[in-house]
């Protein structure tokens, strides 16, 4: 197991070295929060909260260029104003390349990764990228660092969607744990953070469904125990898209917080709750949580702004 005395994080209240549950909120600040968000937020917290365990929240913003203005202090505000609670101080991964660095260093002593000179235009169309560099033995400067993935399927049980598998040579390739640009790729960051953080499931949307063998693959080279997962179903707009900043999503609107929250307790199919200031209305969705409501679908039906 990859344990450094210096990768230290804040303290969860009543921290104890075991725990039952300790779920997550993982934002990128790629744009403001939407309605989207909010259905993995409210999710996430509820099933931490109906298991009587800890809920955490941390930013994904190593992708510097993605960040979008404005964003990470949108995403703390709303933490406020739909009156969640996390059990830790919030976490930025920006704050901790030192922590990813170190862990590459470490799969690059087992001999896990290597260093990658393939342009995007050198790939051209192909997704699953053929293992060019593998034997190369090209110095890690200036250049991507990819971990090796071996002729093996890996599955997993999804709380929502079933068994999923994927073969890690044939389905994925030889992916990046590092960009060429320095960039620190959110496949490595996740399940880093998800270890040191303690974490034991994961709730997030049906977009990050196919990410999960990789993880769950990484995850095992560095010995850490294996996640729960939960894949939710995700809002569409009215042209069949699922909401992002790239397809115009709405901010949520935080003067209309209990509305918002109404609504997206709804999306998630569970009994209604009464509007009242949201830390009420949580503390009764949380009450009447139940897994089972949800759609065991990638997609919820109708459309959302
Ligand atoms: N940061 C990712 C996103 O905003 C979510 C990561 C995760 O939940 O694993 O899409």
């Amino acid at each position: 197991m990859l344990s450094n005395p210096s990768l230290t994080l804040p303290l969860r209240k009543g921290g104890k070295a075991e725990e039952n549950y300790v779920g997550r909120f993982a934002p990128s600040p790629t744009g403001p929060l939407h309605f989207g968000s909010l259905i993995t937020a409210v999710a996430s917290y509820c099933d931490a909260r109906a298991h009587q365990g800890q809920w955490l929240v941390r930013i994904e913003d190593t992708d510097i260029p993605r960040i979008y203005p404005g964003s990470e202090e949108h995403i703390l505000r709303s933490i406020d104003a739909f009156q969640f609670e996390p059990d830790a101080e919030i976490i930025f991964q920006k704050d901790r390349l030192d922590i990813y660095e170190y862990v590459i260093e470490h799969l690059h002593q087992q001999g896990w990764v290597y260093a990658c000179q393939c342009t995007r235009k050198m790939l051209g169309s192909n997704h699953i990228y053929a293992g060019t560099c593998r034997d190369l033995n090209l110095p890690f400067e200036q250049q991507a660092i990819r971990l090796k993935v071996s002729d093996q399927t890996i599955c997993f049980t999804d709380r929502l969607q079933g068994t999923h598998c994927s073969n890690l040579q044939y389905d994925l390739g030889d992916f990046v744990l590092k960009r060429r640009d320095g960039i620190i790729n959110y496949q490595l960051a996740v399940v880093v953070d998800d270890y040191l953080q303690g974490m034991t499931h994961v709730v997030r949307g049906a977009d990050l469904l196919d990410n999960t063998e990789r993880q769950i693959w990484l995850g095992s080279l560095l010995g850490y125990p294996q996640l729960e997962y939960m894949h939710l179903p995700l809002a569409m707009n009215a042209q069949g898209q699922k909401l992002s900043k790239q397809n115009l999503a709405q901010a949520l609107d935080l003067k209309r917080a209990p509305e918002l929250l109404q609504q997206a307790i709804r999306a998630l199919h569970q009994p209604e709750v009464d509007l009242d200031i949201p830390e009420n209305m949580l503390k009764q969705a949380i009450a009447q949580w139940n897994t089972d409501f949800i759609p065991h679908t990638t997609e919820l039906h109708g459309s959302y702004l």
